[in-house]
């Protein structure tokens, strides 16, 4: 292996933020992407949207039990970030039933969030719509120059999202990423049993490939403990989504708490991670 000039630097200085001396070093083979807070802005602020979603749903189906409900929803979304929607809501309903609630169907909960999100959500839509070039203030910063360097080299990439299939592929091909990735795994609407661990072994076993050699970006919980899990190299994307630039502190925490190799505010810095990678030459 190389000297890396990277290791040389102090760590506030360097892009790369090392968390775990064990993290694989490849040759990796295959690259996986998680989409919003990782590729895509265009939902930028959603957790806070499905805070006050389920804000909404609580004070109909749970009476007031003296839990403070805005933090209590606040944990419940950082700690499910990166399941499907559905799976979320289906938290929720366990979670008003346990505390003596009448839950309602997660299915209902899943679409007054949606057209909730839509609503903050519709003019950066309309917007990429009339006029592709905004795309650049919806992606997080260097993520189409790293796509276009894994490409170049030779680097399948696939999307791996807990946002409805079927919204990752128009929000992708709206920002113009979509011609970068083989396969896009997310749950089809109203077929439940979708996650992202099944993903992940299904590209494993269609590629032939070994847990080492894949490496994931993600800004969420899920994809990283479940790639770190089968021995991949698991990329925290702590993006500061808002801001769009610096390090968002909650996500890096939590994050490291999954088992993140490596912490990476967005991809500005992707000649470096493809040195870390090995994939410069
Ligand atoms: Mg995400």
């Amino acid at each position: 292996m190389s000297n890396l000039p990277i290791s040389n630097l102090p760590i506030s200085l360097s892009p790369i933020e090392i968390i775990r001396p064990d993290a694989p070093r490849g040759p990796f083979r295959r690259a996986l992407f998680d989409f919003d807070g990782t590729v895509s802005l265009i939902r930028q602020g959603w957790p806070e949207v499905m805070v006050a979603a389920m804000l909404d749903i609580l004070r109909r189906d749970l009476p007031s039990n003296g839990t403070d409900m805005a933090h209590f929803c606040a944990d419940l979304v950082a700690r499910t970030t990166g399941q499907p929607i559905l799976a979320q809501m289906t938290c929720l309903a366990d979670e008003i039933a346990r505390r003596g609630g009448t839950p309602g169907d997660p299915r209902a909960y899943k679409q007054h969030y949606l057209a909730r999100l839509r609503q903050n959500i519709q003019h950066r839509l309309t917007a990429l719509e009339q006029n592709p070039r905004r795309a650049d203030s919806l992606l997080v910063p260097g993520v189409v120059d790293f796509l276009a360097a894994l490409q170049s080299r030779g680097i399948p990439c696939d999307l791996l999202s807990g946002t409805d299939r079927a919204d990752v592929v128009a929000e992708a091909r709206l920002l113009g990423v979509d011609r970068f990735f083989e396969a896009i795994y997310g749950p089809e609407d109203g077929t439940p049993g979708f996650s992202k661990q099944q993903a992940i072994d299904h590209i494993l076993h269609q590629n032939g490939l070994a847990g080492p050699e894949l490496v994931a970006f993600g800004d969420g919980p899920v994809e990283t403990a479940n790639v770190a899990a089968v021995g991949g190299l698991a990329v925290g994307v702590a993006s500061n989504e808002a801001e769009r630039q610096g390090i968002d502190a909650g996500k890096r925490r939590r994050l490291i708490r999954s088992g993140a190799h490596l912490i990476i505010p967005d991809f500005r810095a992707w000649a470096a991670l493809l040195e870390f990678l090995g994939l410069n030459s």
